[in-house]
């Protein structure tokens, strides 16, 4: 009996969580790669690190998307498979973006649990152990944090920190600060995760919207190996106005809220013009010239420009979200009670 006890309070048992799904797991490794030439076999290197293969005892794949890389990435990364059967290589045929790379790579996935990790080195291999502890504890997504980076631009990093406090402000999902694509999923986050079929997408993004049991790990993002970041300032900025505009509609909304207030202010100065001059026949002699009335009477119009614009605004975020076509709702898990069993 003592035996017993000692051993359950020793080997952890996941919570709410059939131990089954958990056993001789497999585990999937995907890696989008845009002309990482010269830093890719470094990167392969520290990947396959033997505390990963201690950590991995049954199986696992690591499969590269080669994301039409114009150098010489595709034939280091064939190489690389031929060495090794358990490295997978999706080769596209011209550049999509990483998004879109990063789904490809998922779509192919077969593990119980899958890893997406930068090909640059900015993702430190080492703690995908703890990714996948995390995991065997019962997550069902491992969100990589990033501490604070020095190496980064000024611009890089107050646009960062604009860009997750707007982000947080209009949408549904909340996505903590510096959290990046460095992520692990379940097989079950995974299979909800292909049934989105919006062209327009930001995967950290989607994966927040599908919420599930969630942990964090931090960690210092070093510099990349080789090769500068593909993504410039302008490339940032049109990641950023994706997120905003696939994740809420609220932008949309702005310019019918600007026209309301104009509206509405230049109703209020138009109707004091008219009953001060007008009317009382200018008892405060401000003497309102035409060019001033023709002012209000222009804004009030633009004003009426905008909220109609806003209207169809409305009709249009219907048809935005129709057309995105999300899951209505994701079901975790469902558990059955034999109703026939309860009534006898
Ligand atoms: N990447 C990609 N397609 C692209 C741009 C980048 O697959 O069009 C890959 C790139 O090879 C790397 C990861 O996405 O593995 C992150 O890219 P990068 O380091 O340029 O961006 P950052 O570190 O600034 O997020
Ligand atoms: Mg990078």
């Amino acid at each position: 009996f003592y035996i017993i006890v000692i051993l359950a309070k020793t080997t952890k048992i996941p919570y709410n969580y059939p131990m089954t799904s958990r056993k001789n797991y497999h585990v999937s490794i995907v890696i989008p790669a845009y002309n990482e030439e010269s830093g890719i076999v470094a990167f392969h290197n520290t990947l396959l690190m033997p505390e990963l293969e201690k950590h991995l005892p049954n199986r696992y794949e690591v499969i590269y998307v080669n994301d039409g890389s114009t150098d010489d990435t595709l034939k280091k990364l064939t190489n690389l498979a031929s060495n090794n059967p358990r490295v997978k290589v999706i080769n596209l045929s011209r550049n999509f973006g990483k998004e879109i790379a990063t789904t490809a790579g998922i779509s192919k996935s077969t593990g119980d649990a899958v890893i997406i990790i930068d090909a640059d080195g900015q993702h430190p291999p080492k703690i995908m152990t703890q990714f996948i502890d995390k995991w065997l504890a019962g997550a069902q997504v491992v969100v990589g944090v990033r501490k604070s980076n020095q190496k980064e631009g000024v611009i890089k990093k107050v646009g960062s920190k604009l860009f997750y406090r707007l982000m947080n402000s209009i949408s549904d999902s909340q996505t903590i600060p510096r959290s990046t694509d460095y992520r692990l999923i379940d097989k079950h986050v995974r299979d909800e995760f292909l049934k989105f079929t919006e062209r327009d997408r930001i995967t950290r993004g989607l994966i927040d919207w599908l919420g599930f049991r969630r942990e964090y790990i931090e960690f210092d993002a070093p510099a990349r190996i080789a090769g500068e970041a593909s993504y410039t300032v302008s490339k940032l900025t049109k990641l950023a106005v994706n997120s905003f505009t696939t994740l809420s509609l609220r932008p949309l909304f702005i310019f019918s809220y600007i026209g309301a207030f104009i509206t509405l202010v230049s109703l209020i100065v138009g109707i004091f013009i008219l009953i001060e001059q007008f009317i009382l026949g200018d008892p405060l002699a401000l003497n309102f010239t035409g060019a001033a009335l023709l002012g209000i009477f222009v804004s009030f119009l633009i004003g009426i420009v905008l909220i109609a614009q806003g209207i169809m605004s409305i009709y249009l975020s219907h048809i935005h979200t129709q057309a995105q076509n999300r899951p209505l709702f994701v079901i975790d898990s469902t558990s059955s009670v034999n109703l026939d069993k309860d009534i006898k």
